[in-house]
């Protein structure tokens, strides 16, 4: 087998639950939605079409001299295999950014809404890590781009309201940057303990008191799924 892995699913689905993960990358199971993501995604494709094309000097003080050149692009990378591993992993998902600098090297940057936490940026490297994975080694036919030399994230934390008309109001946003060190081997160690969760025939235990379990669990006691 050569499991597809989504680079947002390495962050908190795998951190949460193993169980999860495992049942929506081998099983095609997905965790029931709740709406408020939505509003995350449209929040993304506004400040995708902002900063399209910008130069880097506009966004974000910490980046060095360039312009902003994807915008919310797929990436697919090739399999990645394992030594003792029987079986592969490949990356595919979507970037929200890429910018290309002056000297033709890239970033990858994520945006983020909600108060910057760098205790949480390991969690999020990881998706980093994954995007470039994808760009330095795409399948053929998809995305590829070399060397990545930045990565790092981009905050938008709601500060202020203004209203300019009686039918809009504006939210207003400190901008703040948190910066991804590249570790490509410490990515390549997840990505093998990863594997090795997918690769057991059952699926790793729930985690208890979740309640996305515990309510499928009560509905088959009581008889109505
Ligand atoms: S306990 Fe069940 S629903 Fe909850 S996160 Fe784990 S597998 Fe998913």
């Amino acid at each position: 087998m050569n499991y597809k892995l989504s680079p947002s699913d390495l962050t908190f689905l795998y951190d949460g639950c193993r169980r999860c993960f495992w049942l929506k990358v081998r099983q095609g199971i997905v965790q029931p939605s709740i709406p408020l993501p939505g509003i995350f995604s449209k929040i993304a494709g506004l400040l995708k079409t902002h900063y399209s094309g910008m130069r880097t000097e506009k966004v974000h003080s910490a980046l060095p001299p360039g312009i902003v050149k994807y915008g919310e692009k797929w990436v697919q990378s090739q399999p990645i295999s394992f030594e003792d591993h029987e079986h592969t992993v490949y990356i595919k998902g979507r970037f929200d950014i890429v910018v290309e600098f002056d000297d033709k090297t890239y970033g990858v940057v994520d945006f983020k809404t909600g108060n910057p936490d760098e205790e949480k940026a390991d969690l999020y490297s990881r998706q980093l890590h994954a995007y470039i994975y994808a760009l330095e080694h795409p399948v053929p036919g998809a995305i590829g781009l070399s060397p990545i030399t930045k990565l790092g994230l981009l905050y938008f934390y709601p500060n202020d309201t203004s209203q300019p008309s009686l039918e809009k109001l504006n939210y207003e946003s400190d901008v703040h940057w948190v910066e991804i060190q590249r570790n490509d081997d410490t990515f390549k160690r997840f990505l093998e303990t990863a594997l090795a969760v997918l690769e057991s025939d059952t699926p790793p235990a729930l985690t208890p008191g979740c309640n996305w379990c515990g309510y499928a669990a009560k509905l088959a006691r009581e008889k109505l799924i």
